[in-house]
């Protein structure tokens, strides 16, 4: 049987959350898919795995009630995910702020400017201010981002609008911006919160840097590795030997250049990722702090 993974959203009203969570529990039961589904008043987040027929099933019956709704396939399988979970949640995203996001059928209201990945060339070109804003974690942004972005120190969503509200960007409020993050979503949310903050001139990137790398591969505006939240924690545009290929991130014991996260050893206790080279890793498989505490016992 050959498996498939498939990774969507949509934003657009909906009246019965929790109905929706049951229509959506029922089909994926049904069909045998297993994942992560969450759903609220403002829409639909999921990744499911399962059967290449079974998600083909899946993808009809939702899109009858979620039009437009495009779904991201990969390679994968059920047994990529335990079990099934279908929840209704405030925040499709978790930014803490689900009273300020608006939508309507057409989307998220009052967000950046979609741009094409030859339209973020393009605009950059033209005009010599416009800034690049990571709208991921910093820990995301140590293993690539685009040249010269402004990467803000959050830990999760939750952190941007302490962040946006610090007075830190202020300097960017009368430039052009383009917000990016892995796939689109994270900036579906953060532009309106950007907009709504004094940020005259935003802009997002449809399909996100996966669209942008699918482009331009290390060609273009990109740097280094894309994080990626499975077991292979990155994933590169270009072969390894690309030329163009830079590796931003480094070694946290040995300064060593790395792309490769690490989960501290010393789990549950420590929940850190870390940058490690393969060496470090083999004699050392802890976090900065942990192995700096190890060190002074
Ligand atoms: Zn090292
Ligand atoms: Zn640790």
């Amino acid at each position: 049987m050959t498996g498939k993974i498939l990774l969507y959203y949509k934003f657009q009203p909906i009246a019965d959350p929790e109905a929706v969570r049951l229509w959506q529990r029922d089909l994926c039961e049904g069909l045998g898919l297993t994942g992560r589904i969450l759903i609220s008043e403002h829409g639909i987040n999921g990744t499911v795995g399962g059967d290449i027929r079974a998600c083909k099933t899946y993808v009809k019956k939702t899109k009858e009630y979620f039009r437009g709704i495009e779904f991201k396939w990969s390679d994968g399988s059920a047994a990529d995910f335990p079990k099934l979970s279908v929840k209704v949640r405030d925040e499709i995203v978790a930014f803490g702020a689900p009273g300020e996001l608006k939508v309507d059928e057409d989307g998220v209201i009052g967000g950046g400017t979609h741009l094409t990945p030859e339209q973020v060339n393009e605009l950059v070109a033209e005009n010599p201010d416009v800034v690049f804003f990571d709208g991921r974690n910093a820990r995301e942004a140590e293993i690539g981002k685009f040249k010269n972005a402004v990467v803000p120190d959050v830990e999760t969503t939750h952190d941007f609008i302490r962040e946006l509200e610090s007075g830190k960007y202020d300097w960017m409020k009368d430039k052009p911006v383009i917000a990016y993050c892995t796939g689109g979503i994270r900036c579906e949310v953060l532009t309106p919160l950007m907009k709504n903050r004094g940020f005259e001139e935003v802009y997002q990137i449809d399909g996100g840097i996966v669209r942008y790398g699918e482009k331009f591969g290390n060609a273009g505006l990109w740097e280094g590795s894309l994080y990626v939240f499975d077991d292979r924690m990155h994933t590169e545009f270009g072969a390894p030997d690309d030329p163009n290929y830079v590796q931003l991130g480094h070694c946290v014991h040995c300064d060593a250049p790395t792309n490769q996260f690490y989960n501290c050893a010393n789990e549950p206790e420590c929940r850190h990722q870390y940058l490690s080279c393969e060496d470090c890793r083999e004699t050392n498989p802890y976090c900065a702090e942990c192995a700096a505490k190890a060190a002074t016992r």
